[in-house]
């Protein structure tokens, strides 16, 4: 992919900045709380052109680098994480369209998801496979020029309101086929795919995450990703990489923004007649907060880079997302610390932020599946 003109990188950042601190911040812990789903938001993100940050121009997208769709990602999640939502799963298949789809695929889709009009999912995770996505259950049998899908998703962001889904289905019944016997289609909702209950959750709230069933849903053979049949495991695992940039980017905003209020409050709050923020305890907290965020914004913008530059960067992309979303748990914890009992009630922000860190450390593969990459990665790196 080719760098984004500093330009073209300043500009979308200042839109996205100005768009979070006017309409995003003073209502975010209210729309988390209470609901409803923040459409005018949502409206608002599509008409700055982010369902499309990284789709070429010459379908309808910014065009824009991993490394400002990190950048991006992260000035959202500082103002609420939830709005990351709707735009983080979209993503994943513009992704797998521009990288594998046929021509014909890409000039049909890519420009209503650039646009927003259509809005994405990624349909992946069962009830009983999440981690282990060689075990899914969805099948999708071939009936002449459709396949015909049944089987049940879980926990799939947008599910209600998104229209289209990169939807992960076992086309080879041969149980032994594993990773192979699986295909990715673009299904877009109609009779036979409708979305289940909507679940209710600790953070990340106020926008969709459902369950969705496939009922004899049919879906044209030439909705295949690419038309490449059992190849949906390896698209979705390359597409999910990227995803892991933009989870760790989503990490580093979430503690940013705790780090911000807890180094203000602490240069407010008077205890034994001096503001904390003059006590040595107080001071470390915030100096390991501010040195773990740098670190992971760093981690974050080199796995960035690595994507932009064309190398492989599954390694750096895993080191990340688990580094950063295990240093978000830890600063919102610090935050909530420094702001005593005021951290724990609803009339600030930090509990909301301390309430969105776990989903960083389970979205786009568990960290435990991180340090298993990371591994991989390293025993065949340092083999003896
Ligand atoms: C809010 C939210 C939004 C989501 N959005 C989407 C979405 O849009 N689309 C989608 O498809 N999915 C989505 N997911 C699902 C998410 O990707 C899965 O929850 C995640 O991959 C883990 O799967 P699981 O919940 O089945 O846990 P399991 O796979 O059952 O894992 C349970 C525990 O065992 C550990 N574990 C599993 N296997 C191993 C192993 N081999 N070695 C060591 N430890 C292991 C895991 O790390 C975890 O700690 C979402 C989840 C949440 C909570």
């Amino acid at each position: 992919m080719p760098k984004a003109s500093e330009e073209a990188r300043t500009q979308i950042l200042a839109t996205v900045r100005e768009f979070v601190r006017r309409d995003v911040t003073p209502v975010a812990s209210q729309h988390d709380e209470a609901g409803p789903y923040p459409s005018d938001l949502v409206d608002k993100m599509a008409e700055m052109g982010l369902f499309g940050i990284t789709i070429p121009e010459e379908y309808g997208g910014l065009g824009l680098d991993y490394t400002t769709y990190a950048m991006v990602f992260e000035e959202l999640a500082r103002g609420w994480l939830s709005l990351t939502g709707p735009i983080g799963t979209h993503s994943i298949l513009s992704y797998a369209i521009n990288k594998y789809g046929t021509e014909d695929q890409k000039r049909e889709w890519l420009p209503k998801l650039a646009s927003g009009e259509m809005r994405a999912g990624l349909a992946l995770t069962e009830p009983g496979s999440g981690s282990d996505v060689a075990s899914l259950r969805t099948t999708a049998v071939r009936q002449g020029d459709h396949f015909v899908v049944t089987g049940n998703k879980l926990f799939i962001t947008n599910g209600r309101r998104g229209n289209v889904f990169m939807l992960l289905a076992r086309t080879d019944p041969d149980p032994s086929s594993s990773h192979r016997g699986i295909s990715a289609f673009i299904a877009e909702k109609g009779p036979g795919f409708t979305a289940g209950r909507d679940l209710d959750k600790l953070g990340y709230r106020g926008v969709d995450t459902s369950e969705l069933v496939f009922q004899d849903y049919r879906v044209p053979a030439g909705r295949v990703i690419g038309l490449q049949e059992g190849q949906g495991f390896y698209q979705v695992m390359d597409a999910l990489e990227t995803g892991r940039i933009n989870i760790a980017a989503r990490a580093v905003g979430v503690a940013t923004a705790a780090f911000e209020a807890a180094i203000q409050y602490a240069q407010k709050r008077v205890t034994f007649g001096r503001p904390i923020a003059e006590r040595q305890a107080i001071q470390f907290m915030l100096a390991d907060m501010a040195t773990k965020i740098q670190a992971a914004r760093l981690m974050t913008y080199d796995a960035a880079a690595k994507k932009d530059s064309g190398e492989r960067f599954d390694l750096e992309a895993a080191m990340a997302k688990l580094f950063a979303s295990e240093m978000c748990a830890q600063v919102t914890m610090d935050a909530m610390r420094v702001h005593g009992g005021y951290g724990y009630i609803k009339d600030l922000p930090i509990e909301r932020y301390y309430r969105e860190a776990p989903l960083m450390i389970i979205g786009e593969g568990t960290n435990e599946i991180q340090r298993l990459v990371i591994a991989r990665n390293l025993l065949k790196k340092y083999q003896v």
